[in-house]
């Protein structure tokens, strides 16, 4: 076929820059704080197994056959129960869909919101993957600018008068790529904005129980409650591909009752369901009670390896670097500060670093406007803290 078969729309996104980095992650002995992966080391392997089985036992014609497209009954229950352990006081499972991971919640939020030439707003930085797909649902993605507490509500409710977009996305806690995690404060801010404005907001929340010493303020779909009103103009995606495995593929959707008939709709087109193997295995490892420890033992390790990281990044980098601690989820964001009169572009400094044998994504492709050249993510998660050492010191030796 000829290339220009192909639908235009697809001029509207770039094969991403970091995708072509990851290519050179195949070289051999480089410490990788590239991804945005869970460590594989700390899957519940035995729970999962246990899990699988019991759903083969219990309930395999369930397990093996085409299933509902809003997901598998008992784990639409079990997700409701375990929001409401986090704070989400009225959810019945019928308000939500499962989907197959939160990735397809984020597009079908886009499928049946974004018209062509459509405005919507996000934070500068934020996840790559939902400024693509936003993009090619034919939105014009605005940047609005956060800070270490998360967006800048301020400066947001500027851009919402400006713009009238259709909808306002945000990860509020321990946010990708910027670790940042949005006060109560502005939490609360940004529903009343929502009610205001009556502008939809997506709260994309894969990382908030990743937290290390102490629980994050709750979601915006647990305060939703205290906001008169705030519910009707409010998604929110979850997944559980940090906490316990991505390769399930499961994530879930909760939205206002028109929206989610909507996009169970689109989802129908899409696969038909999310794999009801995946999901009964879900569902029973909820179940068992097993996610508890499972969360308490992830929790400790990517505690103590950001730990790890940060001091070895004040030892061998000092005041090159600039970073705000994160207090859960996986990624550090860094800036270079020029210090010494060292290099400041974060993409020439991802090159030197592959030839000194450490990876890292640059910030720049994370902002939809205005990029931040001078900012890079690093994942603590995956190396252990042995590598984390090694791998700060080559990033050392590439900025020197
Ligand atoms: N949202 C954010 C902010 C993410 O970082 C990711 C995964 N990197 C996703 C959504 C998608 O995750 P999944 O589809 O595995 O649930």
């Amino acid at each position: 076929m000829k290339t220009e078969q192909l639908a235009q729309r697809l001029d509207r996104v770039e094969t991403s820059a970091i995708r072509e980095l990851f290519k050179l992650l195949g070289k051999p002995g480089i410490v990788s704080f590239a991804g945005g992966f869970p460590d594989s080391a700390l899957f519940d392997v035995a729970g999962l197994q246990a899990a699988s089985q019991q759903a083969l036992t219990q309930d395999p014609g369930a397990a093996l056959q085409y299933g509902a497209t809003e997901g598998y009954q008992p784990l639409r229950e079990q997700i409701a129960r375990f929001m409401q352990a986090k704070g989400v006081s009225s959810l019945a499972a019928q308000e939500l869909i499962v989907t197959t991971g939160s990735q397809q919640a984020l597009d079908l939020l886009g499928k049946c919101l974004i018209d062509e030439g459509d405005k919507v707003i996000v934070e500068g930085p934020t996840f790559l993957a939902t400024i693509q797909c936003f993009r090619l649902y034919g939105a014009e993605v605005i940047s609005a600018p956060i800070d270490a507490e998360g967006v800048q509500v301020d400066a947001l409710e500027q851009l919402i008068i400006e713009h009238r977009p259709k909808l306002i996305y945000t990860i509020p806690t321990f946010g990708n790529p910027s670790g940042a995690t949005l006060s109560l404060e502005r939490r609360k801010r940004l529903l009343e904005l929502a009610v205001r404005h009556q502008v939809l907001v997506v709260e994309d929340d894969p990382y908030g129980d990743l937290y290390f010493d102490a629980p994050p303020p709750p979601s915006l779909l647990a305060l939703s409650a205290q906001v008169p009103g705030s519910r009707d103009f409010l998604a929110h995606c979850g997944s559980l591909s940090k906490v316990l495995s991505p390769g399930l593929r499961i994530g879930w959707l909760i939205a206002p009752p028109e929206l989610l008939a909507k996009a169970v709709m689109c989802k129908q087109f899409s696969d038909a369901h999310t794999s009801t193997f995946a999901q009964a295995t879900a569902a029973q490892y909820l179940a068992a009670g097993h996610m508890p420890a499972a969360l308490a033992k992830v929790r400790k390790v990517y505690a103590e390896r950001a730990q790890v990281m940060m001091q070895a990044l004040r030892e061998e980098l000092g005041d090159a670097v600039q970073f705000t601690a994160p207090q859960g989820g996986l990624f550090l964001w860094l800036r270079l500060t020029g210090a010494g009169g060292k290099l400041t572009d974060a993409a020439t400094l991802a090159q030197r670093a592959i030839e000194q044998g450490v990876a890292f994504v640059p910030g720049a492709p994370f902002f939809s406007q205005h990029p931040d050249t001078a900012s890079l993510r690093l994942s603590f998660a995956t190396a252990d803290e042995e590598k984390i050492r090694e791998g700060v010191r080559r990033l050392a030796r590439a900025l020197a």
